[in-house]
């Protein structure tokens, strides 16, 4: 996460806010393991390992970092460790009774999904009695509402996969394979900034009816639609863009359902507004794709929310009820998906803003004919 630019005050007061959420939601206190939300809670970002690391956040104590010695210089390096206490165990020692005396007998803790097994089961081992839940099914929403800093860095992330965007027209299509063209995608990534390709998308022709495609050799032919769904990490924090271009002019039938997903997508974007619940965007998207008989092909989720990881809460799904809070940040990616002949998808990454949708991808989404 090196350019980020956030202070320890920074990671203080999201550790501060978590353990009030954890509090609020009956917990003891949380057990954060390397990963996305340690990274958020205290720029730590270690490589996983069957070395136990754990940051330990309770009511009762300082926040304090678990870290294997020969780790403690990189922990002690990291932005927000400055604020915790920092203790490590050797190797040949046994570090779980280390976390189980600074928890409370008989408390519930919330546990990063991503912890291993082999971990959890140690903390059992040492504190029976101690009640574990995920901390994702505990606090859905603790890196949901982005702060400013990080809505500029996703704002720039989507930037830069705009100008991949932009940067891929220019390329052959026609003749090519599949996974050529998302080679050409991978690259402009990187020129553009990130610092991991996430996935490359490349869906041509009947493989476009396939959301989650698996790019290949099918060569590219004139009249194929093309799903271009690509993104990954610049400056730490995600990017999610899908746009359909037509190989040659495009059919009456492709030009139907493009314009069908592209209004879908206007609606899902103009229904995002402070309080209103995350069905809703799905909901004003599938009614456009709905009324124009293709329900039933709309076979993928409208969107997922996106920071440190490229999929996170809040989900746009139907039966989500969670209101819609100014600084998340999420994905709007209406689809048709007709088996045997093409898909359509059009997505871009918004930020709700007191007012309505802030798009972070600005890239035309008219249909665009390639080469
Ligand atoms: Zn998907
Ligand atoms: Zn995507
Ligand atoms: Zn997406």
């Amino acid at each position: 996460m090196t350019g980020s630019g956030f202070t320890a005050g920074d990671y203080a007061r999201r550790r501060r806010r978590a353990l009030a959420d954890a509090a609020a939601a009956g917990l003891a206190g949380l057990l954060v393991t390397p990963g996305p939300d340690l990274a958020y809670l205290t720029g730590y970002a270690p490589h996983l390992s069957e070395r136990l690391t754990v940051l330990v956040l309770t009511g009762s104590a300082e926040p304090t970092l678990l870290v294997p010695r020969l780790e403690r210089p990189g922990a002690q390096a990291a932005p927000g460790v400055p604020g915790v206490a920092l203790h490590d165990w050797l190797d040949g020692t046994d570090p779980y009774p280390l976390v189980a005396g600074l928890l409370s007998a008989g408390g519930r803790y919330g546990i990063s999904d991503a912890a291993w097994a082999l971990h959890l089961l140690g903390l059992q081992r040492a504190a029976p009695g101690t009640g574990f839940a995920s901390l994702t099914d505990a606090l859905p929403m603790l890196r949901a509402v982005k702060d400013d800093r990080e809505v500029e860095l996703l704002a720039a992330a989507g930037a830069a996969a705009d100008a991949a965007f932009a940067g891929i027209l220019a390329v052959p299509f026609a003749g090519r394979a599949e996974r050529e063209v998302a080679a050409d995608l991978a690259d402009l990534l990187r020129a553009h900034g990130h610092e991991q390709v996430g996935f490359t998308i490349v869906a041509a022709g009947p493989n476009g009816a396939n959301p989650h495609h698996d790019t290949g050799g099918r060569v590219i032919v004139p009249g194929d639609l093309i799903v271009l769904d690509f993104g990954g990490l610049r400056d730490g924090y995600g990017s999610d863009i899908s746009r359909t271009v037509s190989v040659g002019p495009p059919g009456p039938d492709q030009i139907e359902v493009y314009q069908v997903v592209q209004a879908a997508q206007q609606a899902g974007v103009d229904a995002v507004r402070p309080g209103v619940p995350c069905a809703e965007v799905d909901r004003a998207a599938r009614a456009v794709i709905t009324a124009a008989g293709y329900g039933q092909w709309f076979i993928h989720r409208t969107g997922h929310g996106i920071g440190l990881t490229g999929h996170e809460p809040p989900y746009l799904v139907d039966g989500e009820a969670a209101p819609l809070v100014p600084g998340m940040c999420f994905s709007v990616e209406p689809g048709i998906y007709l088996p045997g002949r093409f898909g359509v998808r059009i997505e871009d990454i918004v930020t709700c803003t007191p007012t309505g949708a802030r798009r972070l991808n600005t890239a035309s989404r008219d249909l665009h004919v390639v080469g």
